[in-house]
């Protein structure tokens, strides 16, 4: 599977805000975004101007980055999207949250995304009781996601059991029975509120 190989703590710096790509560690002072808030490489404190093209630049690149989804595949997401009747920007998002591995993230089966790409990867997610391994897997209205049955015992799983977690209002999570249900397709306002996805559409559409 091909993925960014620029390091986690460096894409937030880049892009000026904590992207949480590591998990718990993103919530301690050791995070980078904490210690050095400033763009990486020799004259990044000191970039200051910004051009339109720059700014919607820098927000697909946030996004990308934040889900961990290369340009072919953002892209096409954007074709997807462009293609609906809804608004492309938020549909567009509402497509990229509906990914596997970001659904587990958000079930808290995981602690960040790149956890959950890689408990997909291995096999350890079923979808209405079959085996998906694949991370862009669409998830859809009625989907039963559950923790492969011969897998529970593993560590991070049992970890789980019984834990109180706070899903989106789309979603549903037993952590007893390492359960979840997609309840609806996730709208505008139940995701981050920071992205201006119009910014994104305007680029693609130059
Ligand atoms: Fe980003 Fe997390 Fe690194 Fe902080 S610790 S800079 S939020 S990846």
């Amino acid at each position: 599977m091909a993925r960014t190989i620029e390091p986690d703590c460096r894409q937030c710096r880049r892009e000026g805000r904590k992207l949480f790509l590591k998990g718990e560690r993103c919530l301690t002072k050791k995070c980078a975004m904490e210690r050095r808030p400033v763009i990486p490489g020799q004259h990044g404190a000191s970039r200051k101007r910004v051009t339109e093209y720059g700014l919607q630049l820098r927000e697909k690149q946030k996004v990308k980055r934040m889900y961990g989804i290369l340009e072919r595949q953002f892209r096409e997401y954007y074709e997807t999207a462009s293609k609906s009747k809804t608004a492309t920007g938020a549909e567009m998002l509402s497509l990229i949250e509906r990914r596997l591995d970001n659904v587990i993230y958000r079930m808290g089966i995981g602690s960040s995304r790149a956890e959950c790409r890689q408990i997909v990867n291995h096999g350890h997610i079923c979808v209405n009781g079959k085996r998906v391994s694949i991370c862009s897997y669409r998830v859809k209205v009625g989907d039963v996601i559950t923790v492969k049955e011969n897998k529970r015992e593993l560590e991070m799983f049992k970890a789980l059991k019984g834990m109180k977690i706070v899903v989106p209002k789309w979603l549903e999570f037993d952590s007893e029975t390492l359960t979840g249900k997609i309840l609806a397709n996730p709208t505008r306002e139940d995701i981050d509120s920071d992205i201006k996805e119009q910014l994104i559409v305007e680029l693609y559409s130059r």
